[in-house]
């Protein structure tokens, strides 16, 4: 599989204290990867360099085949190029229905007034079903996305991330607040969606980890500590230890 994202050398300081020291990683086109450290770790700080948001004192960030350096581009270019972002906190529109949402997501526009010409496109209502149907909410589609459960507000958020066709999907602690049912829907709605494009979960629940069933990453103080299984990286002493605060 070839790399997708390169991360190598980067670091970030904050007032002189190095949030990302030396960080280097990569992560492959269709991959499911999850991010895990103790907090502090700089799982944020990572997100933030992917999308954007800030800038790193020195490294390098490449994405896809062209090797485009992100850290030349504006967050708007960067999410262009195929790098989306689920922040923890969904934000859809409370009083649009789910398919107007959903809609809205596919034709990239926050107006929901516009909601009212794209409408008439059988194909676009074709494209909202599919949707629909990847994020287990068909049966919602002209519910008020107010209306949802936590979880599925989550994964309406997720399917108008999935709208815009990222090749790169960064997720916040996906599983935050949900019951065992929708932490278990959460994990195959994941999963498939990695089927088409790399996923990052950064994630504090290690049995939802453990359900995604992927190559994990561990950070600590701004640096990678171990990867592998998750097997693998728990019975890493040096990851025993910071989890233990030794
Ligand atoms: P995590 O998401 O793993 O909990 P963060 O990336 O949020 O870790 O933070 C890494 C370190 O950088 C922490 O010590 C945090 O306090 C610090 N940090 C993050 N953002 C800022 C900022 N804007 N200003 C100062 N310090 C920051």
């Amino acid at each position: 599989m070839s790399t997708l994202l390169e991360v190598s050398g980067v670091s970030v300081s904050f007032d002189g204290f190095k949030a990302i020291n030396n960080l280097s990683f990569q992560i492959a086109d269709a991959e499911l990867r999850a991010v895990i450290g103790p907090n502090g770790a700089g799982k944020t700080t990572f997100m933030d360099i992917a999308t954007g948001k800030t800038r790193p004192d020195e490294g390098r960030v490449l994405f896809g085949e062209k090797s485009l350096s992100l850290l030349r581009m504006s967050e708007a270019k960067i999410a262009q190029a195929g790098v989306g972002r689920k922040f923890q906190r969904p934000t859809v529109f409370e009083d649009q229905s789910v398919f107007d949402n959903l809609l809205l997501a596919l034709k990239k526009n926050r107006s929901p007034f516009s909601v009212l010409f794209y409408k008439k496109s059988e194909q676009d209502a074709e494209k909202v079903r599919a949707l629909a149907a990847q994020i287990g909410l068909s049966e919602q589609l002209e519910r008020h996305s107010g209306e949802l459960s936590h979880g599925q507000k989550q994964w309406l958020e997720i399917g108008m991330l999935l709208a815009q066709e990222p090749r790169l999907l960064l997720v916040d602690e996906p599983a935050a607040g949900m019951t065992l049912a929708e932490r278990e829907q959460t994990t195959d709605i994941l999963v498939e969606a990695a089927k088409t494009r790399a996923v990052v979960v950064v994630e504090h629940d290690m049995e939802f980890v453990r359900r995604l069933n992927c190559k994990v990453t561990v950070l600590h103080e701004g640096s990678v500590l171990a990867e592998g299984s998750l097997d693998h990286v728990t019975s890493n002493q040096d990851v025993i230890d910071v989890y233990l605060g030794r």
